[in-house]
């Protein structure tokens, strides 16, 4: 996979896309991470990439020429791939696993990361393929929305994982929370580990697993039990925590 990040501080990127997961999938090119400064797409003398808004009111407006040229100025993977083209945006569609997942299949990803006021809004309407939001609050530009949706995208690749199961149970891949997690020692203060841990029998430890999943969503995240297909068993221990509840 290629991503190519539009944006005016390239800087920013630096100790993500070097570090941690990111940096091993680059070393091992699993992924090929680049910064696109699209001010060096400008077309006018002093640089700038802003402009005032049309119709007044305050705050500057990215403008659409410097972004369409670097876009178009981004080599193609290849002749058939057709990128992806990410708006980073508080309007766009809410992240979420289910678009990491839809994004880890493509193989070209373009982000463009705004700042100050908003878009020319030729570039939502002609220029991009996806309007991505990573939640209801606004931020100071796109940089930050991007690293999050690269880091989630890039986790999911093949290979890129020491151990590949860890992505598949993880949270929201199963469509509930995860299970929660305990590491040696067995006893730590007064706490023990729960006993079906260290008993050896996997089958137990599934069952146990899927249960406290099901429990933590129930507990924190309700809504998306409606969203799965749940087990004659999800429905007795559902009504279990429900009964207990009273
Ligand atoms: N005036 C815009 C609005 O009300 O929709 C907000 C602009 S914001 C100050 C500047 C840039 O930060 C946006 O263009 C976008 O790239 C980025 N941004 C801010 N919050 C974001 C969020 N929740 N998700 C994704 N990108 C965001």
């Amino acid at each position: 996979m290629r991503i190519d990040v539009l944006t005016l501080f390239p800087a920013m990127f630096d100790g993500v896309f070097h570090s941690s997961i990111l940096g091993k999938a680059k070393e091992k090119g699993l992924v090929e991470l680049n910064t696109v400064n699209f001010r060096d797409y400008s077309n006018n003398k002093h640089n700038t990439v802003d402009d005032y808004p049309y119709g007044g009111g305050g705050g500057m407006v990215l403008k659409a020429e410097p972004i369409f040229a670097a876009v178009e100025d981004i080599r193609p993977v290849d002749e058939q791939t057709k990128p992806r083209v990410i708006l980073m945006c508080p309007q766009g569609e809410p992240f979420s696993q289910k678009k990491a997942e839809e994004l880890s299949q493509e193989r070209h990803l373009i982000f463009v990361c705004g700042h100050y006021e908003g878009y020319d809004e030729r570039i939502r309407e002609y220029l991009v393929t996806d309007e991505i939001s990573i939640g209801d609050y606004v931020l100071t530009g796109g940089e930050l929305p991007a690293m999050v949706v690269i880091d989630s995208v890039v986790r999911l690749l093949p290979g890129v994982l020491g151990n590949e199961t860890s992505a598949v149970t993880d949270s929201f891949s199963t469509g509930l929370l995860e299970y929660p997690h305990y590491t040696r020692p067995a006893k730590f203060r007064d706490w023990d580990v729960p006993d079906v841990l260290i008993s050896g029998n996997h089958a137990h430890i599934d069952q146990w697993r899927r249960k406290q999943s099901l429990y933590r969503t129930w507990r924190k995240r309700p809504e998306l039990l409606e969203r799965i297909e749940l087990t004659a068993q999800d429905r007795k221990w559902l009504a279990e925590f429900q009964q207990e509840d009273k």
